[in-house]
Formats: C-alpha cells, sequence, structure tokens
C-alpha cells in the first residue's frame, strides 16, 4: 500500500493549513521533512502525541510546524496517518507538500483518505458518503441528517432491514432442504406482514431523502400567475436585487430567471417565469410551456395574484391543477384598493411586493409548509445511488409479495428476497463492485 499525502484545507490563504500523510511509511516521511525542536527521534512517536518544530528545505526554513501522529489502526483512513499543520498560506503550504512528495509520498486522490478508511473497515459506506454530506452542509438541518447517518443510525437501519430479510431467507433455505416442515415465519400470512412491514421501512427511507434533498439543496420554488400579477416584483423583493425584468408590459418575462435565497435554516431556489395563459404570440408561449414544466419540477409554488384585479377563472383552474402540491397563494398589490381575498385551499398571504412586513408573512408561511421537515430527524438514505438501490430493494419485496398473493411455491421467492438483500447490503457497501467505490469517492474533494 503506497503511502499518500494531500493538504486537507481549503486551497486559500487563512490562518493554518493542514497536510495529511497516511500508509505505512507516514511518519518515516514526516520524520524526513519535519525538524522536531526538542531533536526527539519522530519515528518513535506514539499515536495520538504531537511535536513542534520547522520545516526546512535544504538550509532554508520554509515555516514553523506542528507534526501530529496517529498510529494504526488508531486513526482516521485506519492507517499510521502523520498531520503537519503549518501556517495557512498557498505557497508555503503547497511548497511543504513537494518537500512531503521528494520524501516518498504519493499525491492522494479525490477521496482517498476516506476511500482507505471505508476498505480498512474504520466507516461503512453510508458513513462514508455522509462524512461528504457534513462537509457539503450549508444549514443546520443539512449538517443534522448527515449526522444521522455518520453516527451509524442509517446503517442500523440499513442493516435490520437486511437482517431480517436474510433471516426470512434462512428460513426458505432450511425448507428448501428439508420440505417435510414449514417453520413459522413462512405461513404465507405471516410471510406477507413481514415483507409488508420490510417494504414500509424502506419506503420511509426513501420518502424523507426527498426531504432530505430540500433540507441539503434548497426547496425548489416556483413562481406563477397570471403575467402583471406581480411575480418578477415579489421575487426581486425576495432577492433584494434587481434581477427579474419588473415591467407593466404583460409577458415580458420570457426565460426563467432563478435565484438562491436563505431564509432561516431553509434555501429557496426560485424560479420567475413566464405568466401562464394562452397566448398567439410565439416567443412567449416558450416561456409558458417552460412555467409549466417548472411548476411539475418544483417542491412549492407561489402562486401569484394581483389583488386589485381578484382572482380569474384562468387563476381558479389553474388552482385546482395544483391542488396536490404545496401551495401558497400571495394576494398581492393589497397596498391598491383590493377585492378581498376568497377562501381557497392553500394558505392565502396577503402583501404588497415591496413591503418589509410582507416578506415576514411569507417566510411563516414558509416555516409553517416545510415544518414537518424541520422537524423529522429521522435516517434517510442520502443520495441517488443510495436511492436508486432501495427503490429496487422496493421492486424485488413487491415481487416477491405478489408472487406469494397468486401462491407460487415458496422456493421461488427466493431469488427475489436474496436481490432485495444484496441491495441493501450494495447501500451499506458490502459486495460492492471496485468501479462503484471508485465512483463514489471521485465526488470527494482531495484531501478528505
Ligand atoms: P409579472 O408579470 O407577474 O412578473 O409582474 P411584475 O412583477 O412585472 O409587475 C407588474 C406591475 O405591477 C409592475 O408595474 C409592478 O411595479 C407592479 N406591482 C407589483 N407588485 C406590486 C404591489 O404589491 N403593489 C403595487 N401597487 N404594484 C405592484
Amino acid at each position: 500500500m503506497e503511502t499518500i499525502a494531500a493538504i486537507s484545507t481549503p486551497n486559500a490563504p487563512g490562518g493554518i493549513a493542514m497536510i495529511r500523510i497516511s500508509g505505512p511509511d507516514a511518519v518515516q516521511i514526516a520524520a524526513k521533512v519535519f525538524r522536531p525542536a526538542n531533536g526527539q527521534d519522530i519515528t518513535r512517536m506514539h499515536g495520538y502525541t504531537c511535536a513542534y518544530g520547522s520545516i526546512s528545505d535544504g538550509e532554508t526554513l520554509l515555516d514553523d510546524a506542528v507534526l501530529t501522529v496517529f498510529r494504526a489502526p488508531h486513526s482516521f483512513t485506519g492507517e499510521d496517518t502523520a498531520e503537519i499543520t503549518c501556517h495557512g498560506g498557498i505557497y508555503v503550504t503547497k511548497r511543504i507538500l513537494q518537500l512531503v512528495f521528494a520524501a516518498g509520498a504519493m499525491p492522494a486522490g479525490a477521496g482517498e483518505f476516506t476511500k482507505r478508511a471505508f476498505l480498512n473497515g474504520k466507516l461503512s459506506l453510508t458513513q462514508a458518503e455522509a462524512v461528504m454530506d457534513v462537509i457539503r452542509a450549508e444549514g443546520e438541518f443539512a449538517l443534522r441528517q448527515a449526522t444521522l447517518a455518520r453516527d451509524g443510525r442509517l446503517g442500523k437501519e440499513m442493516r435490520a432491514l437486511t437482517d431480517r430479510l436474510v433471516g426470512t431467507l434462512a428460513a426458505l433455505s432450511y425448507w428448501m432442504d428439508d420440505a417435510e416442515e414449514c417453520p413459522p415465519e413462512l405461513d404465507p400470512d405471516t410471510l406477507q406482514r413481514n415483507l409488508s412491514q420490510i417494504r414500509e421501512q424502506m419506503f420511509s427511507l426513501s420518502a424523507h431523502y426527498q426531504n432530505g434533498r430540500i433540507l441539503r439543496e434548497g426547496i425548489r420554488t416556483v413562481l406563477l400567475g397570471l403575467p402583471n400579477a406581480g411575480k418578477s416584483s415579489v421575487m426581486n423583493w425576495l432577492c433584494g436585487s434587481e434581477r427579474s425584468i419588473v415591467t407593466e408590459i404583460p409577458g415580458t418575462t420570457r426565460d426563467v430567471v432563478r435565484e438562491y435565497v436563505k431564509i432561516d435554516d431553509f434555501t429557496l431556489i426560485l424560479s420567475d417565469t413566464a405568466g401562464i395563459r394562452e397566448t398567439g404570440n410565439q416567443i412567449e408561449a416558450i416561456g409558458i410551456s417552460q412555467a409549466k414544466r417548472e411548476a411539475e419540477q418544483a417542491d412549492l409554488i407561489f402562486y401569484v395574484v394581483d389583488a386589485s384585479v381578484g382572482l380569474s377563472d384562468y387563476d381558479r383552474e389553474l388552482l385546482e391543477q395544483l391542488s396536490d402540491r404545496a401551495v401558497a397563494v400571495l394576494w398581492n398589490k393589497t397596498d391598491l384598493p383590493a377585492v378581498p381575498a376568497p377562501e381557497l385551499p392553500f394558505p392565502v398571504i396577503q402583501c404588497a411586493a415591496p413591503s418589509e412586513r410582507s416578506t415576514e408573512k411569507i417566510f411563516a408561511a414558509l416555516n409553517r409548509l416545510f415544518s414537518e421537515i424541520r422537524f423529522a430527524g429521522v435516517p434517510s438514505v442520502l443520495n441517488e445511488r443510495q436511492n436508486q438501490l432501495i427503490l429496487r430493494a422496493i421492486s424485488y419485496i413487491d415481487r416477491a409479495a405478489d408472487g406469494l398473493k397468486q401462491g407460487i411455491p415458496l422456493d421461488l421467492l427466493y431469488t427475489d428476497l436474496e436481490l432485495a438483500a444484496k441491495q441493501l447490503q450494495e447501500i451499506e457497501g458490502e459486495h460492492i463492485a471496485d468501479e462503484t467505490v471508485e465512483a463514489v469517492f471521485s465526488q470527494f474533494c482531495v484531501g478528505k
């Protein structure tokens, strides 16, 4: 196994930078580069100890530094590890890294330290992926979700599910070997109940993934409504910028404009679309079809209505089409003589685009709409790789359950249940192809 090294801190000037060296020769390599102030023998340092000293290139002093030593298997990677902490200048850090390479270390690839931690059994694959999510987390929720996976709660749920499937497989296997006596867990009703519980748990892990995405990446929010209702104004006012075109001529917002807005712990990914309405104008029509597409993919729809005009039949029809979606109606322009807001099956927020008070009302509605997510606190799969595997496992369970209903011989269930168990094991990184491991860690940053 090669000894690898990389700068683990960002490629930017800072107070301190850290170069991590991991592998069988980590401490020997550090000893060639780092000169301890007290003259001690670096190669004899115990794990979890530090030394203060300096780093020189030949006779040229580069920096003061602190060396921390970890001994296998008690390190992040599970290997001997040496971490050099120096002043956080980009140039000085790179010079020290070059010395480390010259002393025998190889450049670490993206995510290679975490990959080694996984391969050395220090982390499961979901825990390794969660490390990256902790780094990427931009808010409290994203961090909490990642922590649930990193501290092993996701893995625990996954193992409990796998164990239930493996238990059933063991019973099937026993029965297939000795067909005279059918174990009680293979009674069709018991088996059906068992499968349906397993399915429900899997489904919940996947359903919370959707929430997890909202927390990690933001709430895809689209502003819809008739031309001139005030969508661009609302967007500008939420973003505090002049990004959208604000105009009195209906239909000038032809392209979708996107902005990120952070509100408390939520991030809104706001899209302002062309006003939806039947139109003969071809350029505008492109914007309208785009608006409908955006709405289909949105997590939240702000439906803006001009309160001085009131709700048109067209608005009512569109709102009906959105009845199963998360919608908040913005009853806008209430500073003008306004039609009273009607009763609607959505929260209706009375507002006037340029007022602070209106912003507060919208934020309060947002918190109400997404409060369930805020307090969920349950583990979920973390990314598309894991989600696809769990969906595949569900489809195998469904096939087995259907077969059971139709009275197929029990031994035919074996393959589907085995395949379902394999998908779950792959989520945790068991029996996983090398290419999959490579693909997962290639998304990490160098130095982690
Ligand atoms: P869009 O077509 O839905 O994007 O509408 P715009 O944001 O372009 O707004 C259309 C017109 O309504 C512009 O002249 C805005 O200044 C005006 N407007 C938007 N919101 C308000 C509001 O709350 N009060 C008043 N009085 N005018 C508004």
